[in-house]
């Protein structure tokens, strides 16, 4: 095992060769600092990095009023990756508009640093089939990657409202279409399944012609079909080991996301991207900050580090690497790791510990 990286705290300097990785580190909230640790021991066992670490989302609402400053989201968009833990709390929760809000932080960042393209892997593991809500004959084999386009359509949209009628437009531009395009084709193995509502939708007709343009122009050696997005929510639970890449728009893919989430059964085990074009992508697991176990040093830490893995490989493009810290957690599964979670009494280091004696 080679050195941990080397970390660096808010008021120090960067230190080290300027070839070496900077990672913006952004711990959070709840469990958010419990996990942030074991991801940074695994990625220290790969390879060298500086990690430079802020205070974000409640944390830093309570030190700075706001959870993203300035200095935070110009720090990020000087570094090579940004890894999230989690954030938010009962702390912070409120329904005030004017009061601060963890989330805004989120929201900030992915507007700040322009990360229109939202990755999700679902991965079926053979030691979890049980955990899943979904027969064991079902979910096999699933190992599927669901590409959502982040910052247009139907949420970013003008809305109107008066008493009695409301209304959201949905608005996408070719641009649009073919940068999110490019990201699935770039990821898909063997296949490309895009989803739209094309029968009824305007913006799905142009989303389906700006997608066969692209695949025709610079990916026609990846295989392309066209699912509505009815059929693809149905088929995702009755087969959905047949899906490699979903390509599919915002809130479409919010939707199947979740949807695909569950076939792995535990929210703790789920890592995602989201990415720009060419600055730094953001990394982080997919639940929340979990605050009826922070503290107890039980948190899963597994969707933490799968999110360095998704770093190593979409961020930094370290295949290797990336590959060897999936192979080292479904390892660690197929001997019986579980923490609390997954059914089992694992704490968080346990599982950390399991994981690097994998890699
Ligand atoms: P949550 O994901 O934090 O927790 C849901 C359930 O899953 C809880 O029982 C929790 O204990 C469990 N859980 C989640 N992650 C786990 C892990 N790694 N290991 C073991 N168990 C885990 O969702 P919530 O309870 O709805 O939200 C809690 C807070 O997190 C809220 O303030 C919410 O706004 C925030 N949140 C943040 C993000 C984010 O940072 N991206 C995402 C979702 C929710």
């Amino acid at each position: 095992m080679r050195a941990a990286g080397r970390i660096r705290t808010e008021d120090s300097c960067w230190y080290g060769a300027p070839s070496v990785t900077g990672i913006l580190t952004l711990p959070g909230d709840g469990i958010g600092p419990e996990i942030m640790g074991p991801a940074l021991q695994v990625l220290g066992a790969l390879t060298s990095f500086d990690a430079e670490e802020h205070l974000f989302g409640g944390a830093s609402i309570d030190a700075n009023g706001v959870a993203l400053t300035d200095e935070v989201l110009a720090a990020a968009r000087d570094a090579d990756a940004v890894l999230l833990a989690a954030v938010g709390g009962p702390k912070w929760d409120t329904t005030d508009p004017a009061k601060p809000r963890p989330e805004q932080g989120l929201l900030g960042l992915r507007k700040g640093l322009g990360l229109f393209a939202n990755l999700r892997p679902v991965r079926a593991q053979p030691a979890l089939y049980g955990a899943s809500p979904l027969r064991e004959e079902r979910i096999a084999g699933t190992d599927l990657l669901v590409v959502r386009e982040l910052t247009g359509g139907i949420y970013f949209g003008a809305k109107t409202r008066t008493r009695d009628s409301a209304s959201d437009s949905c608005v996408y531009t070719r641009e649009e279409v073919e940068r999110i395009a490019r990201v699935a084709f770039r990821a898909a193995r063997r296949r490309v399944t895009s989803v739209d509502k094309a029968n009824v939708l305007e913006t799905s007709r142009l989303w389906r012609e700006v997608v066969v343009d692209v695949h025709q122009s610079e990916f026609a050696d990846v295989e392309l079909e066209h699912v509505l997005v009815d059929n693809a929510a149905m088929q995702l639970v009755a087969d959905p080991s047949r899906f490699d890449v979903i390509l599919t728009e915002n809130m479409f893919g919010d939707i199947l996301s979740d949807e695909a989430a569950m076939i792995t059964g535990s929210i703790g085990m789920l890592p995602s991207a989201s990415l720009g074009s060419g600055g730094p992508g953001l990394f982080e697991p997919i639940h929340g900050s979990a605050p009826d176990i922070a503290g107890t040093g039980t948190a899963n830490p597994l969707a933490m580090i799968l999110s360095v893995a998704l770093m190593l490989r979409h961020g930094l493009h370290l295949e290797a690497e990336a590959a060897a810290i999936e192979s080292a957690v479904d390892r660690a599964l197929a001997e019986g790791l579980r923490t609390r979670d997954l059914g089992g009494t694992a704490t968080t280091a346990q599982a950390t510990q399991a994981v690097l004696a994998h890699l």
